[in-house]
């Protein structure tokens, strides 16, 4: 590039890379949801076709990032998991979440008409999303992080759905459904609910879990026990060991492969619990970073 006098102000830019060696999970959410869900009028508690818009948006950009290990969803939120040894944009925080708000909202935006079929997008009501990068330091942190999140998920639907009900079939005011609610724990929700005509069972598992996306390979055999197993399971991945140097850089031949590959996987989308060790243990290359068996594949040799 030509030198010009003015380029010194590059050096006003800052780097700000993202502390080595940590999970760097990017959190995206829509800005404005609840007006912009009543002007496009969602159903309520929960509409289908937005989710399943979200979580199609979140697959686009598994697809097009395959240093992320895992992204889960709920409402207007996806969080996007980079596998702690990724080096992509040098680690810039800037760069990683930018890359994800921009590809995410552009598929959102592309895709809303196959979701939205009779609802056409309309300027000064354009779906935008934020983005925020926090950096977890181990596999424990990282899981408590995605355990918060599916919680939070758990007992806004619960709160949501029994107020939803108290209006829709108990045909109350948003207040007096408001005042039902108030102080009252998810057993007593349940009661609330399966007396006005709702048993909160059978709501579909997508509100209830959330999304969770993964690469799609061959599940582990379930490992019987606790805990324990699971990290030993995790460290023979040769992730969260006890390590005196930084992992070593897969060769340009060996990453090339393994990009591949990821895309010949193809991403799931599952709506199950990721808070139990059961998840992560059938399902070890998550957190190793590494491909696993393609489903269906044989091996040879
Ligand atoms: P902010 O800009 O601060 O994020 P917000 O209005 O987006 O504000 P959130 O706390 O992010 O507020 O909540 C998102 C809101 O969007 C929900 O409370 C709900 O009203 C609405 N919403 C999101 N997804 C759906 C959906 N699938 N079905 C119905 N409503 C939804
Ligand atoms: P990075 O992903 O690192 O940003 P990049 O390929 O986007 O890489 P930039 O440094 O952002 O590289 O440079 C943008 C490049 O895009 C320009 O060098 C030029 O080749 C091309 N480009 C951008 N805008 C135009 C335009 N209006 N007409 C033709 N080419 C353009
Ligand atoms: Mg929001
Ligand atoms: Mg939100």
């Amino acid at each position: 590039m030509a030198n010009s006098k003015y380029e010194y102000v590059r050096e006003f830019e800052q780097a700000e890379p993202l502390l080595k060696n940590t999970w760097i999970v990017v959190r995206i959410d829509g800005r404005g949801f609840h007006r912009l869900s009543t002007k496009y009028q969602f159903e309520k508690p929960n509409d289908k076709r937005a989710l399943d818009l979200m979580n199609a948006a979140g697959a686009a950009v598994m697809n097009e990032l395959p240093d992320l290990v895992l992204a889960y969803g709920i409402s207007d939120e996806y969080s996007f998991v980079y596998h702690k040894d990724t080096t992509l944009f040098e680690r810039r925080a800037a760069k990683l979440t930018s890359t994800i708000v921009s590809t995410f909202t552009s598929y959102y935006v592309f895709l809303w008409p196959q979701y939205f079929p009779d609802t056409p997008l309309l300027l000064g009501m354009m779906p935008t999303f934020d983005g925020r990068a926090v950096c977890y330091p181990t596999i424990g942190n990282l899981r408590d992080y995605l355990s918060w999140r599916q919680v939070d998920c758990h007992i806004n639907n619960t709160y949501n759905t029994a107020f939803w009900t108290l209006i829709l079939k108990g045909g109350m005011e948003a207040r007096e459904a408001e005042q039902t609610l108030s102080g009252t724990n998810t057993g007593q929700k349940n009661e609330i609910m399966y007396t006005n005509g709702l048993n909160y069972n059978n709501e579909l598992e997508i509100y209830k879990k959330g999304t969770v996306l993964y690469r799609d390979y061959e599940l582990a055999h379930p490992i019987e026990g606790s805990s324990e197993i699971l990290s030993s399971a995790v460290a023979s991945t040769g992730t969260d060991t006890i390590a005196s140097s930084l992992p070593e850089e897969l060769s340009k031949t060996a990453q090339e492969k393994e990009k591949k590959s990821k895309r010949k996987a193809g991403v799931k989308a599952e709506h199950i619990d990721i808070i139990k060790d059961e998840f992560w243990q059938r399902r070890p290359w998550i957190l190793s970073g590494r491909s696993g068996r393609l489903v269906g594949s044989v091996t040879t040799g």
